[in-house]
């Protein structure tokens, strides 16, 4: 039968599933009660399945009956820091926490897909490894997948990975879209302090103010963006804090600002993530003062092989027809950590409209909104495009 049948066959199924994930979402790194539901919906089935130790996940991996290939399809299962205020019976059940991202979707379509590759494992001529991942959302989960091995755990490295992602706007729901090279930006959040030293108001000829220094560095951080960045390869930067002092008439010790970073290339995130401590040290250092300057966690650019990006663009036309398919114009400025297994694996991150009709995707809420809403309805294509993806990238 059709992959596209064999799918719509069990969307009711994939439905539930979906909505116990919603009901029930977890945040970060340890998802016990996702990793359950997920092993409970894989149960009975051919696969082979390792958990991880620093993290919930599970790597199941499917053995074809031949030598061939391997294909890596994902899925992150994580929910976000959110109350939900959507008003759907399957809400969150869970006081300030929802699946806000549509994470819930991505875990029940790759369900989806190991049933229906399970039930093709005669004539997968490969292995298809399948990767629950918790904590993408600012996380790195994938990093930790990845130093637990989950590239090699066909017994050998995956040769290609396609990850799908779900989105509450923009698109219409059922329309795929991706793009070749840089599909979403790298994100580095920086924190930086300004070491002054505090005194009385009235005299600050006795003290070493670090307001005045940290404004200076604000602003001179948006000089860096317009003087040293080629336009067509922008970087963006946004104070989005800054704390100091207590009252009017006290200089206090030190200013902390923390920052986010958005870049699109290797080269110019490098550039920027050095132009950026430079700036702070020497901004300091012009008026007497030191800062120190501290990255945190930080994603790559989510770069899509160009082959694995129009392969893709090809199977959802010969799948689901062109016109459920909108080519991406412009990489997206959130970040993905599903950056880090596609630089090591060629690959392609493709985007899922799920705004549920009569919504128009152009003013409904959008990912990580309290009132953001993805429809099932999307659930037996994003399962039958996973499914599609690796029959066709094994045979290739
Ligand atoms: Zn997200
Ligand atoms: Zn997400």
């Amino acid at each position: 039968m059709a992959v596209t049948e064999d799918a719509t066959a069990i969307a009711g199924e994939l439905a539930q599933l979906r909505r116990a994930i919603h009901a029930e979402p977890e945040i970060g790194l340890h998802l016990p009660l996702t990793q359950q539901k997920i092993l409970a919906a894989l149960d009975g089935l051919p696969l082979e399945i390792t958990l991880g130790s620093a993290l919930s996940s599970v790597t199941a991996v499917l053995h074809g009956a031949g030598n061939g290939p391997v294909v890596l399809l994902r899925a992150d299962m994580d929910a976000l820091p959110v109350t939900e205020r959507t008003g759907l019976d399957f809400a969150s059940g869970i006081d300030g926490t929802m699946h806000a991202c549509g994470h819930d979707l991505h875990s029940a379509m790759l369900v989806g897909a190991a049933r229906l590759l399970s039930a093709r494992q005669a004539d997968l001529p490969g292995s298809v490894v399948f990767m629950f991942q918790p904590g993408e959302e600012g996380h790195g989960g994938a990093k930790f997948m990845i130093e637990e091995g989950v590239l090699d755990a066909a017994g050998k490295r995956a040769d290609a990975a396609y990850a799908l992602h779900v989105a509450s706007a923009e698109l219409r729901a059922g329309v795929f879209s991706t793009r070749e090279g840089p599909m979403m930006a790298a994100a580095e959040a920086l924190n930086i302090t300004v070491h002054g030293r505090g005194g009385h108001g009235s005299q600050p000829h006795h003290a070493a103010d670090p307001i005045p220094v940290a404004s200076e560095i604000v602003t001179a951080l948006q000089v860096v963006v317009t003087r040293n960045f080629d336009i067509f390869d922008p970087v963006v930067i946004t104070v989005g804090s800054f704390h100091a002092g207590t009252t009017n008439n006290v200089i206090p010790d030190e200013a902390r600002l923390q920052v986010t970073i958005r870049s699109f290339s290797a080269a110019s995130r490098d550039l920027v993530r050095e132009a950026v401590v430079r700036l702070v040290h020497d901004t300091a250092s012009a008026h007497g003062l030191t800062a120190t300057a501290e990255f945190e966690g930080s994603y790559p650019v989510t770069v899509n092989d160009q082959r694995e990006a129009r392969f893709a663009t090809q199977v959802v036309a010969d799948l689901l027809g062109e016109d459920r398919f909108s080519p991406q114009l412009n990489p997206m400025a959130g970040a993905e950590d599903f950056s880090f297994v596609l630089d090591l694996v060629p690959g392609a991150f493709v985007m899922l409209g799920a705004c549920p009709p009569p919504v128009d995707p152009a003013t409904a809420p959008f990912n990580h909104s309290a009132f953001a809403v993805f429809d099932d309805m999307v659930l037996a294509d994003g399962a039958a495009l996973f499914t599609e993806l690796a029959v066709r990238r094994l045979t290739r």
